[in-house]
């Protein structure tokens, strides 16, 4: 146990998190979570802890909260917020019809700016702390993403988007000009702060055959950006692109061959894969952005989640606003949960809030960083409170209700069946309101003004 010296501070309340390696998650239902500089510098049970620390440490104690790491969007797009919710479309339609206008207007500068600043801010009200995001196809809607993250000193990682045709021209930028500036981006952002960039074609509809062979070239003169794009996610789609791309084998194979899929890529949706897909896919170590929201929203299909664990396949949950119906990391993982029961395929909660925080980490490649609360780590961390609805308080207190205890420990087969049980109702009937505060790099960013509800200890 190291010295701890101020200034330090403290939270006091119950604690949940993974670990790196570990199949179950931690929990302490009196813990403390020692924070200095903005990383975790120790996290254990406050009758151990407690009395190890200096008099002069700051302890705040909330007794009815639960503190859980900041949760990641695996896949997310920024320009499309003002679309959520839109109605009756499958995707290529959606996109021509709601989703190509919405990101023309971000042609205005001041417009994306305000734009990006809500959609940080909406980021972080839903407990959100790090994202992979795709801006839209003009270069100053990725420099008001990363801005208004960087404002917030945000783990985020952003692109603009790649798309040379298919698509109206207001939205088109040739191959040669988007190339250069997304160069001109990475040298800016990359690695500034706690920014990332991600090289990112839209799908391989929206770009030729030059717009994927310069992007497969510019992650090859920055290794470590990520690559972010979508991958089989609507059978038309997935047709559309065998018959733009007759001389690959398959959909993942366009990809592949321009360089872009690797340990580094993020694929999102992944539900329409071929075997081959799957094999090849694992076999280049990429992972896939799990987004069950948009792909129930947009008719998609269903993904096979238990496949890609099988395989060793990182996955991270994504919400895919504007096709995503809810940014809510709690929605995701209550979606992941529908689509499982569609397949047969019960998602265990441990499972859903893994790929919430820890599983989206790794899938964007940060998980010696964030995703969890081991010592060392960026302090990026939520409270959350299980009473934040009348209904959420009521069927929270049935978890302290021991006579359930039985059932619950062979429904979960789980060491701990209520925190399985919480977590569980947690998802099925968590928003926004539940995030009572958000902390970025130990420093609060979020505080929810709503009044609280009192339950037992969990
Ligand atoms: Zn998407």
């Amino acid at each position: 146990m190291p010295s701890f010296r101020p200034p330090l501070w403290a939270l006091r309340a119950a604690i949940v998190s993974f670990w790196r390696d570990e199949a179950a998650p931690r929990f302490w239902p009196d813990g403390i979570l020692l924070i200095d500089n903005g990383h975790v510098a120790a996290i254990g049970d406050h009758s151990e802890l407690a009395p190890k620390l200096p008099a002069e440490v700051r302890v705040e104690h909330f007794p009815d909260l639960l503190i859980a790491p900041g949760f990641v969007d695996a896949h997310v797009h920024f320009p499309q917020i003002d679309r959520i919710g839109a109605h009756g479309a499958q995707l290529l339609d959606w996109l021509e019809r709601y989703i190509y206008p919405a990101e023309a207007r971000l042609s205005d500068g001041d417009f994306a700016k305000d734009l990006a600043k809500f959609f940080v801010a909406e980021l972080l009200r839903h407990g959100i702390t790090t994202a992979l995001v795709f801006a839209a196809s003009q270069k100053q809607s990725a420099d008001s993403l990363f801005a208004a993250a960087r404002a917030k000193d945000m783990r985020l990682i952003g692109g603009q988007v790649l798309m040379d045709r298919g698509a109206p021209d207001e939205v088109l930028v040739p191959a040669e000009i988007a190339a250069e500036q997304s160069s001109a981006l990475i040298r800016k952002w990359h690695g500034k702060g706690r920014l990332g960039y991600a090289i990112t074609p839209r799908f391989a509809v929206t770009s030729s055959d030059r717009q994927l062979e310069l992007a497969g070239k510019l992650h090859s003169r920055f290794p470590d950006t990520l690559v972010h794009t979508h991958l089989s996610e609507n059978p038309r789609e997935v047709a559309l692109v065998r018959e733009l791309f007759p001389d690959h084998r398959d959909y993942f194979d366009v990809y592949a061959r321009h360089g872009l899929a690797g340990p580094r890529s993020v694929f999102a949706h992944c539900v329409h894969l071929s075997d081959g897909e799957w094999r090849d896919l694992a076999k280049a170590g990429s992972a896939i952005a799990f987004c069950p929201g948009s792909n129930l929203f947009l008719g998609s299909g269903l993904f096979d989640h238990s496949r890609a664990r099988r395989m060793g396949i990182r996955v991270g949950l994504g919400s895919d606003v504007g096709a995503g119906d809810s940014l809510s990391p709690f929605a995701a993982q209550k979606d992941a949960y529908r689509v499982g029961q569609m397949r047969g395929d019960n998602l265990h909660p441990f499972d859903a809030f893994r790929m919430a925080t820890l599983g989206g980490a790794e899938a964007l490649g940060l998980d010696h960083l964030i995703g969890g609360l081991e010592p060392g780590k960026e302090a990026d961390f939520v409270l959350i409170d299980r009473a934040a609805t009348p209904l959420l308080a009521r069927r929270l207190r049935s978890v302290a209700d021991k006579s359930w205890s039985a059932d619950l420990a062979d429904t979960f087969k789980s060491w701990s069946a209520d925190l399985a049980d919480t977590l569980f109702a947690l998802s099925i009937l968590g928003e926004d309101r539940m995030i009572a505060r958000t902390y970025v790099a130990g420093r609060l960013v979020h505080r929810r003004a709503s009044p609280r509800r009192r339950l037992p200890p969990l």
